[in-house]
């Protein structure tokens, strides 16, 4: 369609709340973010588009929170541990304990047999089986409850149904957002801005420099009434036979990791990170809305095909589709720092390393735009080159970004200074006196060959 553009007459937003810190985007980065920021006394607002918190972890049906572990060490503490905590309490959370994780036993068949279909291995090692190392599996229910929690008890101001659409800059610096509700267009003023949305919304509309990346798109669903005892028992007894119709089913889906299916805690329902669809930008809305229709197209098929052929999966049920689409990787921003793919593979340490993922470090200048003052950028749109991007962008380490964002607003508001010279000594002290680590002790493994600041 040929481009019509129609102007729309000047509006106004009113001023509906204004905090110390306001934080755009209630997913992990977001969730953590606020609930940092308001422990360490800041008036909070958080901002979310959708009716619940966690974004992809819980909106998007992503079932596992892994990339969080450097050996035996759990990197990533922190608020992500804590909402583990809190989920296993509810019994819906389910993670290897530390004797299975052990180097005599995490790589031997038994152990393999007894976690791989709750995805709690190592994908890096090449070896096979992979070992078994600490990840977490959950329900999506079970993080937006546990995360209703954490935000509530922090006093966090909590603004569902709230969809950004244009950052307050005045001078250089970023003084509010507005977003689009049911009530009409509403103005959040704040001395701090939190870019929490995945996709750079709040950065971009700002002016900040970016680069467009772009990765698979995943409309995950949920299947029921399997019976995941006689799927594994065939998996394992029936080596070639299995293999011939998992051959099949991958065939159907047309892109998806090795294992297609996982356990989660609820029994007998089973989560599916597929189809990957490739060539799709997930800030396009004719992309969006083709990825939902494909995406079930072909996972009907496979429901189709499984009930049929897959020992197990008999009685199996579609149990939901994700309400919220799993887009992976959109706008990124181009930072104070830009991590690279070789700053991850090489576990590069930076002298201001404020948080931790898997074995690599993350610098604060890495959720520092260049241009704009007082905003902060935490999450899977950090500043990464699209490569560094796909290694680095689970959700622990998009927390521990999230939480250190959030300490790092309240040292600069403290300190009366702005966040870009926020001290980098004093965002590590209470990321540590808080339980998370802020990766400024380098592990035997680090490169030491530290980046220039
Ligand atoms: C299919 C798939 C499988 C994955 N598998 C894994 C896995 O197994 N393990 C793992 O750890 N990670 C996995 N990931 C990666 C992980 O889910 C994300 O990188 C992580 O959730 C990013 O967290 P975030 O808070 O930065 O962003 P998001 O989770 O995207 O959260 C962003 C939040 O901002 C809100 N938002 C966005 N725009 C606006 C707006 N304009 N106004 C208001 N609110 C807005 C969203 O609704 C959402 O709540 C996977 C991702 C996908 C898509």
């Amino acid at each position: 369609m040929e481009d019509i553009i129609i102007q729309e007459t000047p509006r106004a937003a009113k001023v509906v709340d204004r905090s110390d810190v306001v934080v755009v985007g209630g997913g992990p980065a977001g969730i953590s973010a606020a609930v940092s920021a308001a422990r360490n006394g800041a008036s909070v607002t958080l901002l979310e588009r959708y009716n619940h918190l966690g974004g992809l972890a819980s909106g998007g049906m992503v079932l596992l929170l892994d990339d969080m572990h450097n050996d035996l060490e759990i990197t990533v503490q922190g608020i992500c541990m804590e909402m583990i905590e809190r989920m296993e309490k509810m019994g819906l959370c389910v993670a290897p304990p530390e004797r299975d994780r052990q180097p005599d036993v995490r790589e031997t068949q038994q152990m393999w047999e007894k976690w791989s279909r709750w995805g709690v291995f190592d994908f890096h090692t090449h070896s096979m089986p992979h070992p078994v190392c600490y990840s977490a599996a959950f329900d999506p229910d079970g993080y937006k409850r546990a995360a209703n929690a954490v935000i509530q008890e922090s006093g966090v101001k909590l603004r569902l149904h709230s969809w950004f659409s244009s950052s307050i800059i005045e001078d250089g610096a970023i003084k509010g957002v507005v977003v689009e509700s049911k009530e009409g267009r509403q103005a959040i003023m704040g001395d701090v801005v939190i870019d929490t949305t995945g996709d750079l919304d709040v950065a971009a509309s700002a002016g900040a420099r970016f680069q467009e990346g772009s990765f698979i798109l995943t409309p995950v669903s949920r299947w029921g009434g399997v019976d995941t005892d006689k799927a594994e028992r065939f998996q394992y007894e029936h080596v070639e036979e299995f293999a011939k119709l998992d051959h099949e089913a991958k065939r159907i889906i047309g892109g998806c990791w090795n294992y297609w299916w996982l356990k989660t805690p609820l029994p007998g329902v089973v989560w599916l990170n597929c189809p990957h669809i490739p060539k799709l930008d997930g800030l396009k809305v004719n992309d969006l809305t083709g990825v939902e229709f494909e995406g079930r197209r072909r996972m009907e098929e496979l429901l189709d095909f499984a009930r049929k052929n897959l020992p197990g999966f008999e009685n199996a049920y579609v149990v939901d589709f994700a309400p919220q689409t799993g887009v992976r990787q959109t706008r990124l921003l181009e930072g104070e720092y830009v991590v690279t793919k070789d700053d991850v593979m090489t576990r590069r340490h930076f002298p201001d390393t404020v948080c931790r993922g898997r074995d690599y470090y993350t610098p604060y200048r890495a959720m520092v735009p260049k241009d704009i003052e007082q905003l902060l950028v935490a999450g899977r749109h950090y500043s990464a080159t699209p490569q560094a991007q796909k290694s680095s962008r689970e959700i622990p380490p998009c927390m521990a970004m999230g939480e250190a964002a959030g300490v790092a607003a309240t040292v600069a508001l403290n300190a009366g200074t702005s966040v870009r010279k926020a001290d980098i000594r004093a965002i590590q002290k209470q990321m540590r006196a808080q339980g998370a680590d802020p990766g400024d002790a380098p592990s035997t493994n680090a490169s030491l060959q530290e980046a220039a600041e």
